[in-house]
């Protein structure tokens, strides 16, 4: 992709990052019966029900108060999820809020860099608090690749717009790639070898939150 340098350097600050959380919602809401239907494959089909609850909140939570921090909304974020969502998804998508909102610290607008970096911790608490690699099956197989995607695009010198693009195409990727896995982990674990041949939930969802990225943070 052709190189862009016009909005490259505009901080992104805590009404970007709430335009990034809406449009995720946006997204979860367009695709809940789907999420719904891939999480049936070997799971309880409840998925997309979650998320869009969570998201919904999420929204109340963002009209109801204006927050000039992007810490202060990541975290607002992280925690509603938390609260509303239950499940593991809600657990880990709660991890992956606060992680990114501790990482940013007090800063008032984040650069490229920074919010690289902070993907990269949220990747890592998903890992821990989930206690899951690449292979198992789960929405990391969709984040962690995003994060390496994002890391390699800025570290070469590409705009933030190709960089969240190639982070997009890198979860989208992961996604797909869960088609043929086994999983180890969460209830589609319980079925064993029949849980091969269909995508997995979390990461189809978890490449909706990095395509959200790619058309708002850009
Ligand atoms: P539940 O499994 O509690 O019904 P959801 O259906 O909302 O929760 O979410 C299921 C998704 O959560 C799975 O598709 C998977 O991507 C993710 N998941 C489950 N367990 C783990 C885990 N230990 N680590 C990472 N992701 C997980
Ligand atoms: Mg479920």
């Amino acid at each position: 992709m052709q190189q862009q340098t016009g909005n490259a350097t505009q901080a992104i600050d805590a009404v970007a990052l709430s335009a990034w959380v809406r449009e995720f919602a946006r997204l979860i809401a367009e695709n809940r019966d789907h999420l719904n239907e891939l999480d049936s494959a070997n799971g309880d089909a409840d998925h997309g029900s979650n998320l869009d609850r969570g998201m919904a909140a999420v929204l109340d939570t963002l009209d109801g108060e204006e927050r000039a921090l992007p810490a202060a909304l990541l975290k607002d974020v992280g925690v509603t999820l938390v609260d509303e969502v239950g499940g593991s998804s809600g657990a880990l998508y709660g991890t992956i809020f606060l992680r990114l909102s501790g990482a940013v610290g007090g800063a008032e607008t984040v650069d490229d860099a920074l919010l690289a970096q902070a993907f990269r911790a949220a990747a890592d608490g998903v890992a821990y608090r989930g206690s899951v690699k690449t292979g198992d099956k789960t929405m990391y197989d969709a984040l962690a690749p995003a994060v390496d995607a994002l890391d390699n695009a800025l570290r070469a010198g590409r705009s933030r717009r190709c960089a969240w693009e190639d982070a997009a195409r890198a979860a989208e990727a992961g996604r797909d790639g869960t088609i043929q896995m086994q999983a180890r982990k969460g209830k589609s674990s319980y079925v064993g070898e029949k849980s091969a041949g269909s995508q997995d939930p979390g990461a189809t969802s978890l490449a909706l939150l990095i395509r959200a990225a790619a058309s708002k943070l850009d």
